[in-house]
């Protein structure tokens, strides 16, 4: 049995997540706002703080996988606080507990947004590692133009990818022994995304920005089971990628951009 610490474990991707590992016989720490094994505000350093440390002691000093999922996609500068310092963080903070386990992996979720029109200074500013920082500058473009908000999601998304590929090959991670790679929903149905498909205006605007030619709108599983894999004992050599799970989304946007 291995022990996995689950972020957004109450809903959507992380909840699914948390019932296939289960399913298999594995263990799981939740952690989410409220409803999962540990509540906290990963939006806040005192939050993250506090889930860590309880997340290593309930595993007894020892985590064998990390999943980040939680996230929002608020048109605000907070978005920036949950998806990527929520996610760094927390993953930074269970190093020690990874490093106990003798086959460590970590997996992210970003997103297709990322490849979607987005804030350079907001990425840049947030891989800076400097979260106030990154607020201001949320808080200047959003001054600047009201409309700018909505580059916050995608900026979140770009720089945790970024930060993935950068981190994977450093000390702290491959030098390790530990994969550390992202997987990038398209539009997966959620309680995130559920409102929106349900009208139509939210829909047509969705599927414009996010075609999905195989399949059209996935299911939370599509991206747990992925999860998985890049966090068990299998995945022995990926670091550093983002996987994109997203019915052809990608392949369709990026085209021959490879
Ligand atoms: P969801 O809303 O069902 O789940 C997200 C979870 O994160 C919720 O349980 C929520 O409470 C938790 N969360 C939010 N803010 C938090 C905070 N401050 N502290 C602790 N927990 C917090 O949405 P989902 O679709 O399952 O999203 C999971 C991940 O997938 C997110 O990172 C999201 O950006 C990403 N994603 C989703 C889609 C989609 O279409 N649904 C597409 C691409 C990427």
């Amino acid at each position: 049995t291995r022990t996995y610490v689950v972020t957004g474990a109450a809903s959507g991707i992380g909840a699914t997540t948390v019932r296939l590992l289960q399913e298999r016989g594995e263990r799981t720490i939740g952690i989410d706002l409220r409803g999962a094994d540990i509540d906290a505000d990963l939006s806040t350093a005192e939050g993250r703080t506090a889930a860590v440390a309880q997340a290593i002691e309930a595993s007894g000093g020892v985590i064998d996988g990390v999943i980040a999922c939680a996230g929002i996609s608020a048109p605000k500068p907070i978005t920036m606080s949950v998806n990527y310092f929520g996610v760094t963080e927390v993953l930074e903070g269970l190093l020690p507990a990874l490093r106990a386990s003798d086959a460590p992996r970590a997996a992210v979720v970003s997103s297709m947004a990322s490849l979607q029109p987005n804030s350079a200074r907001l990425v840049e500013a947030a891989l800076s590692g400097d979260e106030a920082a990154t607020l201001a500058v949320a808080e200047d473009l959003i001054a600047q133009d009201p409309r700018a908000g909505r580059a916050a999601y995608p900026s979140s998304k770009r720089a945790i990818s970024r930060w993935v590929r950068r981190e994977s090959i450093t000390e702290n991670w491959a030098g390790a022994g530990i994969p550390l790679n992202a997987v990038a929903p398209g539009t997966v149905i959620t309680p995130m995304t559920q409102e929106l498909l349900n009208n139509p205006e939210g829909l047509a605007l969705v599927d414009a920005h996010v075609p999905m030619p195989l399949n059209y709108h996935q299911p939370a599983e599509s991206i747990a089971t992925l999860l998985i894999w890049l966090t068990s004992v299998e995945n022995t050599h990926m670091a550093g990628q983002t996987i994109y799970v997203d019915g052809g989304a990608d392949a369709t946007l990026r085209g021959d951009d490879i």
